[in-house]
């Protein structure tokens, strides 16, 4: 008897269970890769392991369903790895301890990987299935989703008939997901020189931020600390002439920067306590301003001994200081499709200055192609008329949302016949691997859904059972009207 073996329903509930049996971490994917190709081999279904570990086993419609459009079920097989402190498992080679409660499915101590395993027992489910009626079916299982859609992005599609796809990687029952943003990493530098300049050391910091995910997060209107180092600089230089010596700001592009830091040289003679109630000034302007969203900004100098340093050449750091001004940032816009879906932002994300170079580092996003080109052409000019240069890497595909979608009306369809009121339509500003997909199977037609789970990627992950049994029955319904 399996923990879970009294849940409904009870297929979906045995995969589940087979499948938190086996170590799947991201990069640790060998094992549930082969285990469904001996699901595959032992039900006589066509089947292909790619050497990325991804799989895609295909069966073929069922009575009645034998000439329908094809659908694609799609999920990932790999989890995030995450424990307590005092949790003793080895999840690189041990299964989660499963437990259950008032009907919430969890792992002792770890994540469950709810995300993305409930997509992969679900469809194991339908393919080992002889009662449920079906189009044909061409099952997808992704690897390292949860690094980068790693595996996805080396999938070759080609073997793909369909252009309707079912992506089971969503965590909000009663959503539908319909739309995502494609991405690029672009990184711009500009050339530095410097001399040995003597004069007063001091070190200027923009602190307290929350930062935040430079996507799900930029609508929270935080501050980002390079763009207000930038902001600091410039005004504070009008009145008291400074040298740059060195520039640091974040973590990641794809990060909101919580802090920055500016080495300075400021006139020998400079007035410490006029530019210390100038920051001060400034600070209060920064926490008004971000009073809602970043109520413990703080803006702050410190000041050392005079002496010499070497500093960016006066002419490139007035060039340094506009970019940092000037730099788009944040959201560019909204979407006019769906209500508060920001379909256009960047991130600036890192700063940084070596003896060479000053360099900063975008994460751009779109749900529209041409306006993250836009951006990018945007950046490039300001780089190429500041003296530098830009690079772009990384690039995603949006998925973009589509006004007409048959797909999308009949899950709409069958979901108010089965709940008794209307799904949200929603699309979301961060890569999903839909997006892959559509950028590789031209004119898919996709929408990604799933049962509730809270917690995902915490030792805290829970999935509900009642919710998987709805959409459980809510996919056989698609699947059925799918004639
Ligand atoms: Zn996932």
């Amino acid at each position: 008897m399996g923990i879970l073996s009294n849940l409904k329903p009870e297929p979906v509930f045995h995969y589940f269970e087979e499948i938190c049996q086996i170590p799947h971490g991201s990069g640790n994917t060998k094992e549930i890769s082969d285990y469904c190709v001996r699901f595959a081999k032992e039900r006589g279904l066509r089947y292909i392991q790619d050497e990325a570990n991804n799989i895609m086993i295909f069966k073929p419609g069922t009575a009645g369903y034998e000439d329908s459009a094809p659908v694609i079920l799609q999920g990932h097989m790999d989890m995030v790895c995450e424990k307590e402190s005092d949790c003793d498992i080895d999840m690189d080679r041990e299964g989660v301890r499963l437990e259950v409660q008032d009907g919430m499915i969890s792992a002792r101590g770890t994540t469950l990987g709810g995300d993305d395993g409930i997509a992969v027992a679900y469809a194991l489910a339908i393919l080992d299935a002889n009662d449920i009626p079906h189009p044909p079916l061409e099952a997808v299982f992704t690897v390292d989703e949860e690094i980068g859609m790693l595996g996805a992005s080396a999938l070759d599609c080609s073997p793909l008939k369909s252009r309707l796809m079912l992506n089971l990687d969503s965590e909000d029952e009663g959503y539908l997901l319909v739309g995502c943003a494609g991405g690029i990493s672009a990184k711009g530098g500009i050339p530095v020189t410097r001399f040995s300049a003597s004069g007063k050391k001091a070190t200027l910091r923009i602190a307290g931020l929350l930062g935040g995910h430079s996507g799900i997060e930029i609508d929270k209107g935080r501050a980002n600390a390079c763009k207000l180092l930038g902001r600091t600089l410039y005004a504070l230089n009008k009145d008291f002439p400074i040298l740059l010596c060195s520039l640091q700001g974040g973590l990641k592009d794809n990060a909101i920067p919580r802090d920055a830091t500016a080495t300075l040289l400021l006139d020998a003679d400079a007035d410490e306590s006029q530019i210390a109630e100038r920051i001060k000034e400034m600070q209060q302007e920064y926490q008004n301003e971000y009073r809602k969203s970043d109520p413990n900004v703080t803006c702050a100098m410190t000041f050392s001994e005079a002496g010499t340093a070497s500093a960016i050449t006066p002419d490139i750091g007035k060039n340094i200081i506009a970019a940092l001004v000037n730099f788009p940032n944040g959201i560019q816009r909204m979407s006019f499709d769906i209500e508060g879906l920001v379909q256009t932002s960047l991130n600036l994300g890192i700063m940084k200055t070596s003896d060479e170079e000053f360099t900063c580092s975008f994460s751009i996003r779109s749900s529209v192609e041409t306006e993250k080109c836009a951006l990018v052409e945007q950046l490039e000019c300001l780089m190429e008329s500041l003296g530098g240069s830009l690079k772009t890497t990384g690039e995603y595909p949006a998925w973009e949302y589509r006004p007409d979608s048959p797909l999308r009306d009949l899950m709409v369809e069958v979901f108010e016949d089965q709940y008794g009121r209307k799904p949200v339509i929603q699309a979301i500003h961060a890569g999903v691997e839909c997006g892959l997909f559509a950028g590789n199977l031209p004119g898919l037609d996709c929408v990604s859904f799933g049962p509730d789970m809270k917690g995902i990627h915490t030792p805290a992950e829970v999935l509900d059972a009642a919710s998987v049994l709805r959409i459980w029955e809510y996919t056989l319904e698609v699947l059925k009207r799918l004639k």
